[in-house]
């Protein structure tokens, strides 16, 4: 284990290799176990260099450096622990995988998390092409090719939260308020919360509690897969509640994801930095027995649902 992967011409190590596996016809039918073990060695350290040599200056890179070069060629791609392995040049990349997430803010989402987060998009009526890949438990997805700055920071908030006493969905909302604003990827909920139900926990805080957390199906099509943002540190209206996901998402379809108030449309020709949401707006509200129906709910950014309540005016674009 203590060799240290080389790279040099991939061509050249597969030359070697060939006349090793040669060679070793004769160890298979004439030399003892430990002969042929002991010549099958320079064998796997030749495989384990081709691996390496495949990366461009991948001998000058660690492991881990490797193993994030080869992410960043592919995001939003599932790739095989199996391909890790070979382009790290070892067998036990997990730990590396951990520190490119929680020491780097490198957004690699795991097959589990992964699997989490589709059973819960699948129950919301979510199971079309843009919903969460089916991924094995030792396959991985880089879902974005940032790299997150703060995340180390949010990490050690995430641990301490974790080891509260507290319910799951009280410790998401905790780390939730704690980064308000900030794009929260699967892994760190699913860190927080310790449950494998996480992704229902962070939905009840939205649809049944009302606090304004946003993806890509709720509110911004243009988050990364699993990606959730707290967008302020305050709950919904309780009659704008319980809305079901297929029917918010429908309404958000309808309306194009977009601002129903007269000569707004955001986020359409806003600019990118114009961190509003978007809700669903009860037009004739829950408690004067208003309908969970497409029909009676509209789309408006929060600026304009805020104003709809206060004022009790809903302008609407024709
Ligand atoms: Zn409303
Ligand atoms: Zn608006």
């Amino acid at each position: 284990m203590a060799r240290r992967p080389r790279a040099t011409e991939p061509n050249a190590l597969r030359i070697r290799l060939i006349e090793l596996l040669d060679n070793f016809e004769r160890h298979l039918n004439e030399s003892d176990l430990r002969d042929q073990v002991r010549e099958l060695v320079p064998a796997n350290h030749l495989l384990r260099d081709l691996g390496v040599s495949l990366l461009p200056q991948g001998d000058r890179l660690s492991a881990r450096e490797r193993i994030l070069a080869y992410f960043r060629r592919f995001p939003g791609q599932v790739i095989d622990g199996d391909e890790l392995m070979v382009v790290a040049g070892i067998s036990e990349y997990a730990r590396r995988l951990r520190e490119l997430r929680v020491e780097e803010g490198w957004p690699i989402l795991s097959g589990i998390t992964a699997n989490e987060l589709r059973a819960a998009e699948n129950e919301d009526g979510l199971d079309g092409e843009d919903a969460m890949p089916a991924m094995r438990p030792d396959q991985y997805l880089l879902t974005e090719d940032r790299q997150d700055r703060d995340a180390a920071h949010r990490w050690n908030i995430a641990n301490q939260i974790r080891r509260s006493s507290a319910g799951a969905r009280d410790k998401i909302l905790r780390y939730f308020r704690a980064n308000v604003g900030k794009p929260i990827t699967s892994e760190e909920l699913r860190y927080v919360a310790n449950i494998s139900d996480w992704p229902r926990r962070a939905r009840e805080l939205r649809t049944e509690d009302g606090w304004p957390i946003i993806t890509r199906f709720t509110g911004d099509p243009t988050l990364p897969a699993g990606v959730y943002v707290l967008e302020r540190d305050e709950q919904a209206p309780a009659h704008d509640r319980h809305i079901p996901e297929i029917v918010r998402r429908e309404v958000m379809q309808r309306d194009n994801w977009s601002c129903r108030w007269r000569g707004c449309g955001w986020p359409h020709g806003f600019p990118a930095q114009d961190h509003r949401f978007l809700e669903a707006h009860h037009r004739v509200h829950h408690a004067d027995r208003g309908s969970n129906t497409p029909e009676n709910l509209v789309t408006l950014c929060n600026l304009h649902h805020d104003e709809t309540h206060r004022t009790g005016v809903l302008d609407l674009a024709d």
